[in-house]
């Protein structure tokens, strides 16, 4: 047996472990009326680790609170990309205090990749000895074990892996929505982009076996899930670390094969890994979905060299010509950092020239944040933050305009629509997404939720498009 197959083996035993321990603590919870709270910050990796941590919860006999200040258990899964998100996450764990004091018999958890951070345990250490677990996002998978011990010791259980041991699937996992889910389909990053903290907290790059992926979403399919989205912090990396041949656009082929799934996403992509091969098998195939996420970060040249993104503005540009001229009816959206080191006028304005051109359909956009250990916080010239918040206004104000005359152009189409939810108040209005990625509201009956229709899009607004269900 091979290191990576005895990996493997390995992540099937302990996730037997792991249900055993479900099993023998749900005798203690269930049939109590117990509640939990979970709030997830972060990506999209955070939300499908939530998933899990719900699924584990529900077995354990727990189920939703209506508020975080009524539950019995409350959970943080918490990012550690900004610092007031951090901030943010203590000032909510400090008014728990109270909360937990007057019920002891709650139970606080705290996990995610803040606690990868070493000066992050050490304050929770030192000033929130309420919190009752803590644990990282390598060991995620053992939560069960981690409760068990904290039940039997009622002291506060830490436990942080420095690095990934083996990849635990198949434990219990609650999806929000019965018709969409998320599928890791890697775990870690190995590009270590100068801003970014994620290679120190989530390890390096890992891919799951292809079997494994397609078993999952052959599962989803037969649950009612009609589209799935593939989560990786590079998926077009995905494969490298296999032992065979085997790449992203493979995966993607033979997900494509599974009848009844209707509809793929992914993301991230890298721009420097979008191979010629993953536009090829997305022009021919109509699963996947119109709509590639693609964060270019900055425009300059020099500016992406610092941050280490392995490309420039010149390859970028001719990337979305590729990809546009193989599926005209392609969204592009993009994530943008504002007020990287060394980003002065002339190079803010390539981002500006690159924005024009690109025209984008929707771009997440973001002030520098210094992460303490990674190379950006070290940098000089750093930029003064009245100057970065400029630019990121007059970046904003561009790229709002540009997203609402792409929504504009939308008037008279008919769109897919994979209906999402109803409105809460008003059950007539629906709300769902586009292949696209386009979001759209319009009157129907909301036993339409789930199900795929056709819209006409009869109004765009800046965010979203207005529309009529065909009948
Ligand atoms: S590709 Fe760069 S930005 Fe994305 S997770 Fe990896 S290091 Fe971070």
């Amino acid at each position: 047996m091979s290191r990576k197959e005895r990996v493997y083996k390995i992540g099937e035993e302990e996730a037997l472990r792991q249900k055993q321990i479900i099993e023998e603590l749900s005798s203690s919870f269930q049939g109590k009326g117990l509640s939990y709270f979970i709030q997830t910050f972060g990506c999209q990796m955070n939300v499908r680790d939530s998933e899990k941590l719900v699924g584990i919860l529900e077995k354990l006999g727990f189920s939703l609170a209506v508020k975080e200040k009524e539950a019995d258990f409350i959970i943080y899964n918490t990012c550690c990309v900004r610092e007031n998100a951090e901030q943010k996450v203590f000032g909510r764990l400090g008014s728990l205090k109270s909360y937990k004091e007057k019920n002891p018999h709650i139970k606080i958890a705290i996990c995610g990749c803040m606690m990868q951070q070493e000066n992050v345990l050490k304050e929770i250490k030192q000033k929130y000895r309420h919190v009752d677990l803590v644990f990282g996002t390598f060991n995620l998978y053992k939560f069960p074990e981690l409760l068990q011990t904290h039940l039997e010791t009622n002291q506060m259980v830490i436990d942080i892996w420095k690095e990934h041991q083996e990849i635990v699937e198949d434990l219990p996992s609650i999806r929000k929505d019965t018709f969409k889910a998320g599928v890791n389909i890697m775990y870690g990053c190995n590009n270590f982009c100068s801003y970014c903290i994620v290679p120190y907290v989530r390890g390096r790059e890992r891919s799951r076996l292809p079997e494994e992926i397609l078993a999952e979403v052959q599962r989803l399919v037969a649950d009612g899930v009609k589209e799935i989205m593939l989560l990786g912090q590079n998926v077009n990396s995905y494969g490298k670390t296999l032992e065979q041949d085997y790449s992203f656009p493979d995966l993607l082929k033979d997900l494509t094969h599974i009848e009844g799934l209707e509809r793929i996403r992914f993301m991230t992509s890298h721009p420097k890994d979008l191979s010629d091969e993953l536009i090829k098998v997305m022009k021919e195939s109509n699963k996947i979905c119109r709509h590639l996420h693609l964060p270019v970060q900055a425009g300059s040249t020099k500016i992406l060299k610092a941050m280490n993104r392995k490309y420039t503005k010149e390859h970028y540009l001719n990337l979305v010509k590729k990809i546009r001229s193989a599926m005209p009816n392609i969204s592009l959206t993009t994530d943008i950092i504002v007020g990287f080191p060394g980003e002065h006028e002339n190079e803010f304005q390539e981002t500006l020239d690159l924005v024009q051109q690109v025209k984008f359909d929707g771009a997440f956009t973001f002030l520098y944040s210094k992460r303490t250990g990674t190379p950006g916080a070290t940098m000089e010239d750093q930029i003064p933050e009245e100057k970065a918040k400029k630019h990121f206004n007059e970046l904003l104000s561009i790229l709002d305009s540009i997203v609402y005359e792409n929504n504009l152009e939308k008037k008279e189409e008919i769109l897919q629509i994979l209906v999402e939810e109803a409105n809460q108040e008003n059950q007539t209005i629906l709300t769902g997404r586009s292949d696209t990625n386009h979001l759209v509201h319009f009157a129907g009956d909301s036993s339409l939720v789930g199900k795929i229709v056709p819209v006409k899009i009869t109004d765009a607004k800046p965010y979203y498009l207005i529309g009529e269900l065909i009948v």
